[in-house]
C-alpha cells in the first residue's frame, strides 16, 4: 500500500481513539487532575517525537533534492557534451531520465508524509492548550469547593526539613545589608534532589543574576515557585512536571554562601511565606 494512504489510516485511527478518549472524559469527569496531567505529558511526548520525525524528513528531502540537482546538472552536461563531442552518433541517457523521475516522485511522497505528520503536529498542540485550560479550570472549581486560594505542595526536599533562613527582612548573609527575603532556605548537600512541590509548567530553567541556575515552576492553580541555586537544573522551559519529580540538584550557584535551595511561592504577583504553601 502506499507510503501516504497508510499514514492517513494510521492518522485516522488516533483521531479515532482520541475522540473516544476526550468525549468520555468530558461528559464523565471520571479522569482526575492527576490523570490529566499524565495525558498532558503524554501528548507533550507525543509532540516531541512528532517534530523528530518532522526533522528527520526534512533532512532526507534536502539530500534528495541536492541528488535531483545533482542528476539534472549531469542531464544537461551530458546533452552538451554530446552536441559539442560526438555529433555523429547522439545517445540520449534514458538511465539518467528515469533516476531523475524516479527521485522526483520519491520527494512528492516525502512532501506528502512530512505534511501528514504537520497536521497530526498541529492537532496535538490544539489538544494540549484545551487540556491545560481543564486541568486550570477544574483546579480552580476544587479550589472554590474549598475555600481556598491555592493548593498545598509538598516539601521540595526529600529528608532536609531544617530552614537556615526564613521569609522577610533579614540581615543579608552577604551584603550585611538589612533587605526582605523573599522566601526560605533550605540547607542540604549538593546535588541533593530539588522536587516540584506541585505539578505545573516550567516558566523558566537557566541561570539569573542572584538566583544563579533557577527553576520556575507556574502551576495549574496560578500560584508560581522558585528554586534557586542549583548546582545543576534537569528540567527544560515548557517541560510539564508532576509533583514531586525532580526538577533540579541543590548547589550554590548565585548570591550564596553555601549548599541550598532558596524556595520561593508567588500567588497573584506576590511573594507569601513558603511555610504557609507546603507541608513540612
Ligand atoms: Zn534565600
Amino acid at each position: 500500500m502506499n507510503e501516504y494512504f497508510k499514514n492517513v489510516i494510521y492518522k485516522l485511527c488516533i483521531s479515532l481513539v482520541l475522540l473516544i478518549s476526550l468525549s468520555s472524559y468530558n461528559t464523565s469527569y471520571a479522569l482526575s487532575v492527576e490523570d490529566k496531567v499524565d495525558i498532558l505529558i503524554q501528548n507533550q511526548e507525543t509532540q516531541k517525537n512528532l517534530n523528530e520525525k518532522i526533522k528527520e524528513l526534512d533532512n532526507i528531502l534536502e539530500s534528495k533534492n541536492k541528488e535531483l540537482d545533482n542528476v539534472k546538472d549531469y542531464i544537461d552536461n551530458e546533452g552538451n557534451e554530446k552536441i559539442e563531442v560526438i555529433t555523429i552518433s547522439f545517445v540520449p541517457k534514458e538511465e539518467e531520465y528515469d533516476e531523475s523521475e524516479k527521485i522526483t516522485s520519491e520527494i512528492i511522497t516525502l512532501e506528502q508524509n512530512k505534511s501528514v505528520l504537520e497536521e497530526e503536529l498541529q492537532d496535538n498542540i490544539i489538544e494540549g492548550v484545551k487540556l491545560e485550560k481543564s486541568i486550570e479550570e477544574e483546579v480552580s472549581m476544587q479550589l472554590k469547593e474549598e475555600g481556598s486560594e491555592f493548593i498545598e505542595g509538598i516539601w521540595p526536599l526529600n529528608d532536609y526539613k531544617d530552614i537556615s533562613s526564613g521569609f522577610g527582612y533579614r540581615i543579608h548573609p552577604i551584603t550585611q545589608v538589612k533587605s526582605f527575603h523573599k522566601g526560605i532556605d533550605i540547607p542540604a548537600p549538593q546535588d541533593t534532589d530539588v522536587l516540584a512541590t506541585d505539578s505545573g509548567v516550567v516558566i523558566f530553567s537557566g541561570y539569573q543574576n542572584g538566583y544563579g541556575n533557577v527553576v520556575k515552576i507556574k502551576h495549574f492553580d496560578g500560584k508560581i515557585t522558585v528554586y534557586a541555586h542549583n548546582n545543576s537544573n534537569v528540567v527544560s522551559k515548557g517541560d510539564i512536571v508532576k509533583q514531586g519529580q525532580v526538577i533540579s540538584k541543590v548547589g550554590t550557584t548565585g548570591n550564596s554562601t553555601g549548599n541550598h535551595v532558596h524556595f520561593e511561592i508567588i500567588v497573584n504577583d506576590e511573594n507569601i511565606n513558603p511555610i504557609k504553601g507546603i507541608i513540612r
